[in-house]
């Protein structure tokens, strides 16, 4: 889940929200890391103090394992979704590109199922075009889900909390929110009401 809102008034400045501690930080240039923070795999936003380091080699090489199936699997129902092309040569050169693709991430699986220690991953991660193919799908440097402790179930964060709290007590959004907006008269109304100790 991505929690992003562009400044209208600076189109290349951003503010994302911690999904940890709540924080909202702003980034320049679109860039998440230069304001200190990480996103996974699985689009957690959070400050980078929070990166797991000590996962596995094992844990590591089931989530690259997992994503590069995950990204032979869009290649190939792109193929399947793709309908129209100008020519039966543009259609060939389409296939053949996702085909290639699908080669190297499933030679990349076979080398990844070989690495020894945590050490080569590294020298992996140097000599393998593939991150930086998926880190500019991402549009982050690359963490997997090892190393996000929301994925790892180390951190619950604000965004499930709230879910779960809506799902279990069987609360209706909407009809809060209207409840909100009937009870205070104002803004500051409501943030006295919220900031008050119980
Ligand atoms: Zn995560």
């Amino acid at each position: 889940m991505k929690f992003r809102k562009d400044f209208v008034t600076n189109s290349s400045s951003s503010s994302y929200i911690c999904e940890i501690t709540g924080d909202t930080r702003e980034t320049y240039n679109g860039e998440l890391e230069s304001s200190g923070l990480i996103q996974c795999v699985n689009e957690h936003v959070f400050d980078d103090s929070y990166v797991i380091d000590n996962f596995t080699l094992d844990q590591w090489k089931k989530d690259f394992i997992d994503l590069a199936n995950k990204y032979i699997e869009e290649n190939l129902s792109s193929i399947e979704s793709r309908k129209t092309y100008n020519t039966d040569e543009e259609q060939k050169e389409y296939e053949q590109t996702i085909t290639e693709d699908n080669k190297g991430l499933r030679k990349n699986i076979e080398d990844v199922k070989l690495l020894k220690s945590k050490k080569e991953i590294d020298d992996f991660y140097e000599q393998t075009e593939v991150f930086e193919e998926i880190e500019s799908d991402l549009g982050s440097n690359i963490l997997f889900k090892c190393q996000c402790p929301i994925c790892s179930m180390k951190i619950a964060s604000k965004s499930d909390y709230k879910r779960y709290v809506n799902k279990i007590y069987k609360l209706n959004e909407e009809k809060i929110k209207s409840e909100i907006l009937n009870k205070f008269k104002t803004y500051e109304e409501l943030e006295n009401f919220l900031n008050e100790k119980d």
